[in-house]
């Protein structure tokens, strides 16, 4: 088998790849060992994940709703006092919204003693037009992509050879061909979902989830079909990232946007929209 990304050999292979990283609440959602090589996993785990999780956005997010990371650790938040010394803290994870003050000083402690006020900026967004997070939505988009047509048999040769997606393969694993892929973010929802799911009949909480759109019906030219716009929706928490896995841009998205009420295909039925892929 060749890795999906740089299609070297991955007989070899031990890792697994987790599609949404771990420390975003991720457990379960991966694709098999001998899909993505060890090399390639290491790359994406130490280069492109880990910025991402670091940036403050990410950040406060894990901190505040509580998401360990692989190690069953919350990341620690910063924070400042009334005469902004620096502060940080601890979201433990028992116990309703309870915190820990990690002072450096006595003067931060008596100003936060004082003033009985602590202060902890809320970033609601995570950046635009960021090289690490167009590669983070990129990345994870190709994998969901991966694990879709990963119900046909042989699936992974016509998937290392599909030349549809290079570009956006050589931007994620190899930076090559743009400076940034575009992408697109809107707040679609709380950041703290609780949604009724049909399958299980419960009360869920949504971490993530995602979808495929493709807003024209493919062309077929001689044997093979042609998708002129492959469009990956994701939502992390609220957040909605779009990215089109086809060529880098976002233009018919915003007109299918504008055609459908900036409606999100996360919270439509699957019939309303064009969501079968047939690479
Ligand atoms: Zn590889």
């Amino acid at each position: 088998m060749k890795c999906i990304f740089c299609k070297s050999d991955t007989s070899t292979s031990k890792s697994v790849e987790h599609i949404i990283p771990e420390s975003l609440g991720n457990k379960k959602n991966i694709l098999p060992k001998g899909v993505v090589c060890d090399n390639c996993n290491n790359y994406f785990g130490k280069k492109i994940e880990k910025y991402v999780l670091e940036m403050p956005y990410f950040k406060s997010l894990r901190g505040r709703l509580k998401i360990e990371n692989k190690k069953g650790k919350i990341p620690r938040v910063s924070g400042f006092t009334i005469n902004k010394d620096f502060i940080e803290i601890d979201f433990l994870k028992y116990g309703d919204n309870r915190i820990e003050v990690i002072y450096k000083d006595d003067q931060s402690l008596m100003s936060l003693l004082s003033s009985n006020k602590l202060y902890v900026p809320l970033i609601p967004e995570p950046p635009l037009n960021n090289v690490h997070v167009s590669k983070f939505i990129g990345l994870i988009a190709f994998e969901a992509l991966a694990q879709r047509v990963s119900l046909i048999e042989d699936w992974q040769n016509d998937f290392v050879d599909n030349s549809s997606l290079d570009e956006l393969r050589n931007f994620v694993r190899f930076g090559k061909g743009y400076s940034i892929w575009p992408y697109h973010i809107r707040r679609i929802d709380g950041e703290n979902q609780i949604k009724y799911c049909k399958v299980s009949n419960k009360y869920l909480e949504t971490l993530n989830e995602y979808d495929f759109l493709i807003p024209d019906i493919s062309t077929i030219e001689g044997e093979t079909h042609k998708v002129d716009n492959l469009y990956f929706v994701m939502a992390i928490m609220g957040i909605e990232y779009t990215i089109n896995l086809t060529n880098a841009g976002l233009n018919r998205y915003f007109t299918w946007l504008s055609e459908n009420q900036n409606r999100s295909i996360l919270q439509m039925e699957k019939s309303e929209f064009h969501s079968n892929i047939n690479l």
